[in-house]
C-alpha cells in the first residue's frame, strides 16, 4: 500500500538516512564532548569523530580534509565565501560575477556588498535552458574582478553549468572560483581539481544528512584562498569559522557523504529513470506542457514543468496529499512568478504554472505512478473550468484579444 502524504521536493531539503541518524545518536549522550577540548578523552573523542568526517566530506569532492571549514549550511557557506573574498582581496579588486538564477544566498550576498559600496557585480544572463554561457563569464571579466561564483546545478530547473569550462576560464585568468555546489554534491561527480573550484559551498539537509550543517571547501594550494572571517571567536577552523563545532551534525554530515560516495552512480540512474518515467507519464496524458531546464544538461532527480492555463498554487491545493513545489510564491511573502523560470524568458503566465519535482532516494516507481496521475487529473480539472484554455483550443489567439476591463 502506497503512503501518503507523498514527499516529492527533495531539492528544499531531504529525510535523515536511517544510517544516518544511528551515525549521529551516540554523539547527542555519551560521546558529547567539545572538539576543542584539548585535555580529555571526551574532547579527543569528539575531535577524531569530526576528523573522520573531515575525511569522509573531502571525499566526494577530491579535495583535503583540512581544506573543509564547517559551517551552519550552505546560506552561510556562500556568505563566507562571496564576502570574505571581496573584504580579503580589496586592494586587488572589487567586481564580482555571478548569474541571474543564482540561490538567494548567493544574490542576496552580492547585493549587499553592493549596498555597503564594497563590490560591484555583474549578474550574467542564462539561455533558455538556464544555462550560463562560459564566453560571457569570460567577457565579463575586468582588470578589477577577485571573484566568479556561479552554481553548479541549479535548485529550481535542475540545470548544470559548464563548471569545469568556467574554471578554466577563471584559472587562466587567476580568479578565485567559488561555486555553490549544494545540488550537485551527491548526485553528480564533482571534483574541485579537475572543475577547478576555488571555494565550493555544500550543505547536510539535501543530501540525506541534518539541518543545520555545511562546509565550505576553501582551496589551500594552486592558488591558496584566503578569506577575511565573517564570525569572529575562538579561532577555530583554522580562523575561518569560529564556534564550537556542531559535532553531532557534522557526523551526520560525514556519513551522509560516505554513503551518497558510495551509491552515486547507482542512484543516478535509479532518479533518472524515475524521473523519466515522471516525465512520460505527464508529456503523454497532458497537452500544452512545457520542460523547463535543460532537456539533458539537468539533475538525475528533477523535473521542472508548466502546465499551460493553470495556476502552480491552484494545481497543488488541489494535490494535498503530494508535496510538490510551484515557480511562485516560495521566493516572497507576494505571489511573485519564480526569478528562476522568469530568467529562461518564459511569460509570466508560464512561470506562474510551473511545478518542481524533486524526486530522491527514497521515492518509488509506485510513487511516481501514483502523482503522474493526481498531476494528470487535477491539471484536466482545472482547465475545464479554464475558459482560457476553450479559447485556446478553439484556435484564438489570446495574445490579440482585446481585452475589456
Ligand atoms: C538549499 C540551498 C542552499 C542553502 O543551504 P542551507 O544549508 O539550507 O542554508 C544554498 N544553495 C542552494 C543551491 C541550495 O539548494
Amino acid at each position: 500500500m502506497l503512503k501518503t502524504p507523498v514527499y516529492m521536493d527533495n531539492h528544499a531539503t531531504t529525510p535523515c538516512d536511517p544510517r544516518v541518524l544511528d551515525a549521529m545518536l551516540p554523539y547527542f549522550t555519551s560521546k558529547f564532548g567539545n572538539a576543542a577540548s584539548r585535555n580529555h578523552s571526551f574532547g579527543w573523542e569528539a575531535e577524531e569523530a569530526v576528523g573522520k568526517a573531515r575525511d569522509q566530506i573531502a571525499a566526494i569532492i577530491n579535495a583535503k580534509s583540512k581544506e573543509i571549514i564547517f559551517t551552519s549550511g550552505a546560506t552561510e557557506s556562500d556568505n563566507l565565501a562571496i564576502k570574505g573574498v571581496v573584504e580579503f582581496y580589496k586592494d586587488k579588486g572589487n567586481h564580482v560575477i555571478t548569474c541571474v538564477t543564482e540561490h538567494k544566498a548567493v544574490l542576496d550576498s552580492c547585493r549587499a556588498l553592493e549596498r555597503l559600496g564594497k563590490a560591484t557585480v555583474t549578474y550574467l544572463p542564462v539561455d533558455k535552458y538556464g544555462m550560463v554561457d562560459p564566453d560571457a563569464v569570460r567577457r565579463a571579466i575586468t582588470d578589477q574582478t577577485v571573484l566568479i561564483t556561479i552554481m553548479y546545478a541549479n535548485n529550481e530547473i535542475g540545470t548544470i553549468h559548464p563548471i569545469r569550462e568556467i574554471g578554466k576560464i577563471a584559472k587562466e585568468r587567476e580568479i578565485v572560483f567559488h561555486c555553490d555546489a549544494v545540488q550537485a554534491v551527491g548526485k553528480i561527480p564533482v571534483d574541485v581539481d579537475k572543475d577547478g573550484i576555488d571555494l565550493l559551498s555544500m550543505s547536510g539537509h539535501k543530501i540525506y544528512g541534518p539541518k543545520g550543517v555545511g562546509a565550505l571547501y576553501v582551496r589551500s594550494k594552486g592558488p591558496r584562498v584566503r578569506l577575511t572571517p565573517i564570525i569572529d571567536g575562538g579561532g577555530h577552523e583554522r580562523g575561518m569559522r569560529s564556534g564550537t563545532l556542531n559535532v553531532t551534525g557534522i557526523v551526520g554530515f560525514g556519513a551522509a557523504c560516505e554513503i551518497a560516495n558510495h551509491e552515486l552512480a547507482g542512484e543516478a540512474r535509479y532518479l533518472t529513470d524515475l524521473r523519466n518515467q515522471l516525465q512520460a507519464q505527464l508529456f503523454e496524458r497532458l497537452d500544452e506542457i512545457y520542460l523547463n531546464g535543460h532537456p539533458t544538461e539537468r539533475l538525475p532527480g528533477n523535473l521542472n514543468v508548466s502546465f499551460a492555463y493553470v495556476e502552480g498554487e491552484s494545481l497543488l491545493m488541489g494535490i494535498n496529499d503530494v508535496a510538490v513545489s510551484s515557480g511562485s510564491a516560495c521566493t516572497s511573502a507576494t505571489l511573485e512568478p519564480s526569478y528562476v523560470i522568469r530568467a529562461l524568458g518564459t511569460d509570466e503566465e508560464l512561470a506562474h504554472s510551473s511545478i518542481r519535482f524533486g524526486l530522491g532516494r527514497f521515492n518509488t516507481g509506485e510513487e511516481v505512478d501514483y502523482v503522474a496521475e493526481r498531476v494528470t487529473r487535477e491539471v484536466k480539472r482545472l482547465r475545464e473550468m479554464s475558459p482560457l484554455y476553450e479559447m485556446a483550443r478553439e484556435g484564438i489567439d489570446l495574445k490579440s484579444v482585446q481585452w475589456k476591463a
